[in-house]
């Protein structure tokens, strides 16, 4: 057996169908978001170059926060760098519980419980609740993030797929089921590739109907959608209605965990049986002390959601005066689309290059083969030279690499 050859021969076909990820080594610079040092490191040569990030999860540019900041460096000053043990064994810090008594408060839920990252949350929950209520069936979007896809399939519930937020093929497939089974439709409020936004009044009003429970994944709107920064579900007054809630701390909050937020019977459940949260060492409290800062700062900073949500909508319109085919997203996501792994690469290489702006190219299995794209994230402090520039780059690039445009 020559396992050299069994890692080569993947990775070679990875590479020749160009949806090999190559890492952009970067240096965030505090204070000087989205810009941030770049260290180039290929065959030929090793340099260090400055770049303007178009591409980040820190969606509002909290991981640059003062108050975040000074709130990490407080704790990390009383508490020390790790938090020494599982939940259970000497690991639960007080910033932890604060952290969760903020985050249940948000969402006016009866309690919530923290994870090391958003996947670990969306797996850890769905495995837990998929293997320990006997004979659920579980009801997931096609598009669903791969953290719930996994929890889902290790928990070894019976799933159903249901097409991309269709309403008429998630009740045909309720509708199939015993009436009697208990059930979890599980689904995202906003899905970050596309930016397109799940019909969740709706799901709830299906989820009624054939009593089944809801679980609700707002990693890409938690911070940025609601008069609280709650997500999409609080924009729509829909948040009582869903039964559990998960976002994570490490994009918009700009710091780095999970949570699930809902009632305490099943935050408990989740507590007692979940095997990514018990037999995990807990976050450092001063990741925890930064994400309770920023949950509480955004709860107050409703200028900061406006501006951002003016930023997207001014690129979009920007990027169709320029004819260049922006995705049709209904949020802060700004897709572009490519339609070619080799091309979506080399014109995000182009623009490192050439315009020192980082696009990270989004190719298959991210995104469908065909929908290749660069996925464009401004942030509130992208400002208009800076997307002056992007747009100037984006034409120079499509016309040399003769990519397809729309029709004015
Ligand atoms: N859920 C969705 C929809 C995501 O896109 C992601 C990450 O991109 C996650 C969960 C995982 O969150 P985290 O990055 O906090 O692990």
């Amino acid at each position: 057996m020559n396992y050299q050859d069994i890692f080569n021969n993947r990775l070679d076909s990875l590479k020749s169908d160009g949806n090999y990820r190559v890492f952009a080594e970067l240096e965030r610079q505090m204070g000087n978001f989205p810009t941030a040092k770049w260290y180039k490191n290929d065959d030929k040569q090793s340099s260090i170059g400055e770049v303007t990030i178009w591409c980040s999860n820190d969606y509002l540019g909290q991981g640059q926060n003062p108050v975040v900041i000074n709130a990490m460096k407080k704790a990390l000053d009383r508490c020390g760098a790790g938090a020494g043990g599982t939940r259970n064994i000497s690991g639960t810090n007080h910033y932890h519980v604060l952290l969760e008594n903020e985050l249940a408060d948000l969402y006016q839920k009866q309690s919530a419980l923290i994870f090391t990252s958003g996947y670990v949350a969306n797996q850890t929950s769905l495995m837990t609740l998929g293997r320990e209520i006997s004979g659920i069936i579980m009801y997931s979007d096609s598009l669903n993030h791969n953290s719930m896809i996994e929890g889902i399939r290790q928990s070894g519930a019976i799933k159903r797929i249901f097409k991309h937020n269709d309403l008429v093929d998630l009740e045909d497939k309720l509708k199939a089921d015993d009436i009697n089974a208990p059930k979890l439709i599980v689904f995202e409020s906003i899905y970050s590739m596309d930016g397109d936004i799940a019909p969740i009044k709706e799901m709830i009003g299906l989820a009624k109907k054939y009593n089944a429970m809801t679980f609700l994944d707002e990693v890409h709107a938690v911070g940025m959608y609601g008069d609280n920064g709650g997500g999409v579900a609080e924009r729509e007054g829909l948040v009582d209605d869903i039964d559990i809630i998960q976002g994570t701390l490490g994009k918009a909050y700009g710091v780095l965990g999970g949570f699930i937020a809902a009632n305490s019977e099943i935050i408990d459940f989740i507590r007692s049986f979940g095997a990514g949260f018990i037999f995990s060492t807990s976050m450092p409290p001063a990741i925890a002390a930064g994400a309770l800062a920023s949950v509480k700062y955004l709860r107050q900073h409703n200028e900061i959601r406006i501006k951002h949500q003016e930023r997207a909508e001014t690129l979009k319109a920007r990027l169709n005066a320029a004819n260049l085919p922006v995705m049709p997203s209904i949020c802060h996501i700004v897709p572009l689309l490519v339609g070619d792994p080799v091309a979506c690469k080399q014109a995000s290489d182009m623009l490192m290059e050439k315009y020192n702006i980082y696009v990270q190219p989004i190719n298959y299995p991210t995104v469908p083969k065909g929908s290749e794209r660069l996925r464009l994230t401004p942030s509130p402090l992208h400002d208009d030279k800076a997307m002056d520039h992007l747009i100037n780059a984006l034409c120079d690039v499509w016309q040399e690499l003769n990519l397809h445009r729309i029709s004015s």
